[in-house]
């Protein structure tokens, strides 16, 4: 349960979002004969959104954490844990907005299941975006490649650090253009894209819902097998243990 700044008890924000009501089983059958993907509930990838176990709220975030068993398909890759932070300023009523907004995406939730996924190799919005990254973000990158802190900052990060310093920067690019590729995307072509660090990738980027998403390539089916290649290789060799935080 969470209060608002204003002191009012926020109950339902900590509600269960039920996927498995028959209403939403029904959509995904009748997802599943326009598309071809399962309707095994199972095999789809629907379990991030099955459950919030948390929402916190300070003065200057609202965090939203999904159960911490949770698996993310992307292509052949199970991830795990899913952390999605919000931020928002002090005003009452700009956070009522934001409790509204998740009401409204809560009563909606059932209408997801035909854009529930990227199309396997998609990845316009990893050229067309510049995900920002957090100091979390970047320690997280740099634990990945096993290299300091402050390597990585250079290494990937155009650095433009926010007003409130939760954002150091945004992920380089292939070339200065912003509109180019992210450093860390791989693979030849549309269809055959992935990201090399998916694990350890910036929360801007597990936030981005394909959701109503306009950039998507139509060319491709949401059945076409693919499976990513190598993992991106690191700029420079790794130079701490394994595991060693800041
Ligand atoms: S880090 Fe990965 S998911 Fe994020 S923009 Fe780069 S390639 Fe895309
Ligand atoms: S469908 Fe949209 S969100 Fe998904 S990879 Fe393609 S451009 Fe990105």
């Amino acid at each position: 349960m969470s209060r608002g700044l204003a002191g009012e008890v926020w109950a339902t924000m900590t509600e269960t979002i039920d996927l498995i009501a028959h209403t939403a089983l029904r959509d995904l059958q009748a997802f599943t004969k326009k598309t071809g993907q399962p309707t095994k509930l199972e095999l789809l990838d629907l379990t991030p959104m099955e459950h919030v176990t948390n929402i916190e709220i300070d003065e200057e975030h609202v965090t939203i954490t999904y159960n911490e068993e949770t698996t993310h398909r992307y292509n052949a890759k199970a991830i795990s844990h899913l952390e999605w932070t919000y931020k928002y300023n002090t005003d009452p009523e700009f956070v009522q907005a934001v409790k509204t907004v998740i009401d409204l995406a809560r009563k909606h939730l059932r209408d997801l299941p035909e854009n529930v996924a990227c199309p396997p190799g998609c990845a316009e919005c990893c050229s067309g975006y510049e995900p920002f990254v957090s100091r979390a973000d970047v320690q997280r990158i740099a634990d990945h490649f096993e290299i300091p802190f402050e390597r990585a900052l250079e290494d990937y990060v155009v650095q433009r650090p926010s007003a409130d310093g939760f954002y150091l920067g945004y992920l380089r690019k292939i070339e200065e253009d912003v509109a180019t590729q992210c450093i860390f995307l791989r693979g030849k072509g549309s269809g055959h894209y992935y990201c090399g660090i998916y694990a350890s990738r910036p929360h801007d980027c597990g936030a981005f819902t394909p959701i109503g998403c306009d950039d998507v390539d139509a060319d491709l089916k949401h059945t076409s097998k693919f499976e990513p290649g190598s993992p991106f290789g690191p700029k420079h060799p790794p130079t701490l243990p394994k595991k060693r935080r800041m």
